[in-house]
């Protein structure tokens, strides 16, 4: 275990925590400072493999990394906000409760296909309270002609926070957790007036990716490339990526 743990010390970059704020009742605001981030070649949905816990001998090898999404970055000052629920109550979250600003925060880029696609004329942005910031991030670098509907939602719909810049320029509610068929009834009406050619962004629960893909293929008949998917976390699983 100390060697892997060495190995990830080696393979993530150190940078530091710059501040952190709550941003609703779970979710936390952490900007972080590094002089890599000034020449990070960076696209929107682009995301950080943070090392959790290197130095805490208890933690358990499945829980050594996390993922989080950008929700900004700012090339100039160096640096990058990421958004944090802590509902999972797990290493993530305990982390994230717990760290502070001056600390030493590892973390490594991931890129993956969930990402800034300009393809399309109208957009349908889907997800939970997990997947909101790095929607935010997609939806922000879109350019200002496209058409966005959004469906996000949460337990307590309050806990779902304003953008970066302050505005809201999603659509909330408030749902269950894996609420499938409220979603669907959303869906029916939003791709009604939706024009041109479209892309669906989904991300948060794993439930929702895997059902509502298929919803989009067979009821919708959407093509695979319309449709992106990206599960946050699953609820039988302990991290993911
Ligand atoms: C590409 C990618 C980007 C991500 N970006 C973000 C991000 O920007 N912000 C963010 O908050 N999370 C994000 N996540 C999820 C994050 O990586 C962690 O999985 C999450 O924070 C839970 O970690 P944990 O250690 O606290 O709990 P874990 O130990 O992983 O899980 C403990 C338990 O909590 C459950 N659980 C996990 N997440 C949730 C949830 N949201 N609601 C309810 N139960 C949950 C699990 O199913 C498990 O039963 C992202 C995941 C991926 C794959």
């Amino acid at each position: 275990m100390g060697i892997i743990r060495n190995i990830l010390q080696r393979l993530l970059k150190e940078n530091t925590i710059e501040k952190k704020e709550k941003l609703s009742e779970s979710v936390y605001r952490i900007q972080v400072k590094g002089n890599g981030i000034k020449n990070a070649e960076f696209v929107p949905g682009y995301f950080l493999r943070v090392g959790i816990g290197l130095s805490d001998e208890s933690i358990a090898l499945q829980d050594f990394v996390r993922s989080y999404s950008v929700w900004n970055i700012d090339k100039e000052n160096g640096t990058i906000d990421l958004a944090i629920a802590t509902h999972s109550k797990g290493v993530g979250a305990k982390w994230t409760e717990e760290c502070q600003a001056g600390d030493k925060i590892y973390f490594t880029w991931k890129k993956g296909n969930f990402i800034l696609d300009e393809s399309a004329d109208s957009y349908l942005m889907i997800g939970d309270l997990s997947a909101l910031s790095h929607l935010y991030m997609i939806r922000r670098n879109l350019s200002k002609d496209k058409q966005v509907e959004s469906i996000l939602y949460s337990q307590h719909k309050d806990e779902l926070y304003t953008d970066i810049d302050g505005t809201t320029p999603f659509d909330f509610y408030e749902m269950p957790q894996n609420p499938y068929e409220s979603i669907v009834s959303k869906i029916k009406e939003i791709v009604l007036g939706m024009t041109g050619r479209k892309i669906v962004y989904i991300g948060g629960d794993s439930r929702i990716c895997v059902a509502l893909n298929q919803f989009f293929r067979r009821e919708l008949n959407w093509d695979t490339k319309q449709i992106k998917t990206k599960p946050f976390w699953n609820p039988v699983k302990k991290g993911l990526e």
